[in-house]
């Protein structure tokens, strides 16, 4: 359990959990990279090296946790249940006579840590990036930290990397255990990004999203902005609560914000090698960014894969007009001191 109060953000995507059909999809990400429909996507330096040291693939190795287990049943409102769960229990808080643990917690499987060793032998430029998924997501990862890095750099400070886990079906974090139907998220308490890749297929098939490279590039640069939210002390500050104007909302619309801050100097981070690793990216792969963000919307959500009834006071994201509009403004500006959800009157 975490040993401070941090409050934990199971992410955008947790309003949604996990089909069987979906999860037995997994496999086809590791197939090659697809070319999306229109255009290319994004395209890489072929040599800049990769550092697949910042991700850790738990991915097939063995017990894969919690397995297919679909932790509640029940739609929608089972799983805004499972994600205050998730928040309660890394709170130390799980309600009185509650009992055992509502994901799990006893069922995943302790030392699970498997060594990237495949993933360092399979992704180790960008021409692999180019060539193959998993390899693009560790390229993206490499680029957000990259950005990051630079910027804490500029303004005095230090930014402390953060390794993405990749998982499949269930996991033991430092917040607690989680499966995959919450979605990808980031944990305060050990600082690190847990994803099961399924969730980008079912982006496609569940939420309808046009996908592609970028679109997941958007997923993993929201979750980090949580990373740095937390390293700036600003996660610590927020009070509980849901509702349009919560102070929930504005973390999660920054972390969006930050996400286009990245979007915006993608090809432009500086490696040691002197070349960026993003080579180029497109308004295509900026629509698809915002596509996704309009699909993980509240209202979105709450209507078409919900009740189909919008409740504001149920907000915990944004709506999907408010995560367009704030990836849009840190994308325009690439400045993350326009990101400051927390004074703005107006979130759009
Ligand atoms: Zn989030």
């Amino acid at each position: 359990m975490p040993p401070t109060r941090h409050r934990a953000f199971p992410h955008p995507y947790c309003s949604t959990r996990s089909t069987p059909s979906a999860l037995g999809q997994r496999a086809a990400l590791s197939w090659a990279r697809r070319l999306d429909d229109t255009g290319w996507p994004v395209e890489f330096n072929d040599d800049v090296a990769l550092d697949t040291s910042q991700v850790q693939d738990t991915r097939g190795s063995g017990g894969g946790g919690i397995g297919g287990r679909v932790a509640l049943g029940g739609g929608g409102v089972g799983i805004i249940g499972a994600i205050l769960y998730f928040v309660l229990s890394q709170l130390g808080g799980l309600p009185a006579g509650s009992g055992g643990s509502p994901l799990g917690l006893d069922d995943v499987q302790s030392g699970q840590s498997v060594s990237s060793a495949d993933l360092s032998q399979e992704c180790r430029t960008g021409a692999d990036a180019n060539a193959k998924e998993d390899c693009a997501l560790v390229a993206v990862i490499n680029s957000i930290q990259g950005y990051w890095t630079d910027q804490f750099a500029r303004s005095g400070s230090r930014y402390q990397l953060a390794t993405t886990n990749f998982f499949t079906g269930g996991v033991r974090t430092g917040c607690g255990s989680a499966t995959s139907d919450v979605g990808p998220f980031y944990c305060p308490a050990d600082s690190e990004v847990y994803i099961d890749l399924a969730f980008f297929k079912e982006l496609e098939t569940r939420f309808g999203a046009q996908g592609g490279t970028f679109a997941e590039a958007y997923v993993l640069a929201h979750e980090y902005g949580h990373h740095v939210q937390n390293l700036l002390g600003t996660s610590a500050k927020v009070r509980e609560g849901t509702g349009p104007t919560s102070d929930g909302v504005r973390l999660e619309l920054q972390a969006d914000c930050y996400a286009g801050v990245w979007a915006n100097h993608a090809t432009t981070v500086p490696t040691s090698s002197g070349q960026p690793l993003i080579k180029s990216i497109t308004q295509d792969d900026i629509n698809r960014a915002l596509d996704v963000a309009a699909r993980i919307g509240d209202d979105y959500i709450q209507k078409n894969l919900g009740g189909g009834r919008v409740d504001e006071s149920q907000f915990s994201h944004g709506s999907s007009a408010q995560r367009e509009k704030w990836f849009s403004t840190g994308y325009q500006t690439g400045n993350p001191t326009s990101c400051d959800t927390f004074a703005a009157r107006n979130l759009g």
